[in-house]
């Protein structure tokens, strides 16, 4: 069956339409179709390149699939020690280095681990020196601190120890539901939007029955992070029917061991709803039919300046000569 080209909505589709409008037109049409052996190769090498990850971003996916497993393991009355999932998680960031060192996915880039530091011959990854393996026991590091605060912190409590009943979504699914993960979807000014916290359990304060989302972070703090939680929010109010007072919606910073906490009133979210609805009109101002056409990519300029930040690890550095 074809995938029909559509327009949809995300606030990681909407950074990247801020941060770089080449990178966007590259995400989201250029690449469209190159899964198919049929399609253009400027469409198959696009395609090539925007399934390729970067080990920060394989550290974070593989700690969401450990924590994931914790969850689907806990609602099935079966638990699993920081230890093992520890291990889920290094031994897939592991494979999927080894995976990507091998180049299977020169054959198959949906389905086997492609790093761009591999791709673009990065001075990190050299394995004549020390430099990979220093590399390498940064994320290892980062995946024992978050898996550390996930077991420890006391604001994980309610989490870890929800019960099957509680439990609301894991990755946007029922728990235990494996092969379902990541496609809930919610719509929003008659768009597709996708909107999946990480975990979400009912519980009570005080007497007072609320929805606790978590959004599991392996970085930094950013600024879309809270508009991030309050998209969120909508997830929990279409889902759920809940009133967005009754939601408690939480950063949870695993490496650092922060976390942040809001509750959302109604103005505030007819304010993250304009913010939303402003940044998918304008995204749809550029919007095209990718499966009739390669659109115009100098309506997606690069970035100007050829030294920016946001070139250096970019996965279309070779399109973009830079
Ligand atoms: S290399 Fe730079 S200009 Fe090109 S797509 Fe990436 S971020 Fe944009």
């Amino acid at each position: 069956m074809a995938f029909a080209h559509e327009f949809s909505w995300s606030t990681s589709r909407a950074g990247t339409f801020a941060a770089c409008r080449r990178r966007y037109y590259h995400d989201y049409y250029s690449s469209w179709n190159g899964w198919s052996k049929e399609a253009a190769p400027e469409r198959q090498q696009a395609y090539m390149l925007k399934k390729m990850t970067r080990m920060p971003q394989l550290a974070g996916t593989v700690l969401h699939e450990a924590l994931a497993e914790y969850f689907d393991r806990h609602s099935e009355g079966q638990e699993m020690t920081a230890d093992e999932v520890l291990e889920l998680a290094c031994s897939a960031l592991r494979e999927g280095y080894r995976e990507s060192r091998a180049g299977a996915w020169r054959q198959r880039p949906a389905k086997y681990c492609h790093l761009a530091e591999h791709h673009y011959e990065e001075v990190c990854i050299d394995e004549s020196g020390s430099n990979a393996a220093e590399y390498g026991k940064l994320f290892i590091e980062r995946l024992r601190r978050s898996v550390d605060c996930f077991f420890s912190a006391p604001e994980m409590h309610a989490a870890r120890e929800a019960t099957a009943a509680e439990m609301l979504s894991v990755e946007g699914r029922p728990p235990g539901d494996r092969a379902n993960r990541g496609f809930a979807t919610i719509q929003m000014a008659e768009t597709k939007v996708f909107a999946i916290p990480d975990f979400a359990h009912r519980n009570s304060e005080q007497g007072q029955p609320q929805h606790v989302i978590y959004d599991w972070k392996t970085g930094n703090p950013r600024e879309q992070d809270e508009f991030q939680l309050g998209v969120y929010v909508f997830f929990a109010m279409e889902k759920w029917g809940a009133k967005p007072e009754d939601v408690l919606a939480v950063d949870a910073y695993l490496t650092r061991g922060e976390f942040k906490s809001l509750r959302f009133s109604s103005e505030r979210m007819a304010g993250i709803r304009d913010r939303l609805e402003g940044s998918l009109a304008e995204m749809r101002s550029l919007h095209f039919d990718a499966d009739e056409s390669m659109g115009d990519p100098e309506d997606f300029p690069l970035i100007a300046d050829s030294g920016a930040a946001e070139c250096t690890g970019c996965n279309y550095r070779e399109l973009c000569g830079r």
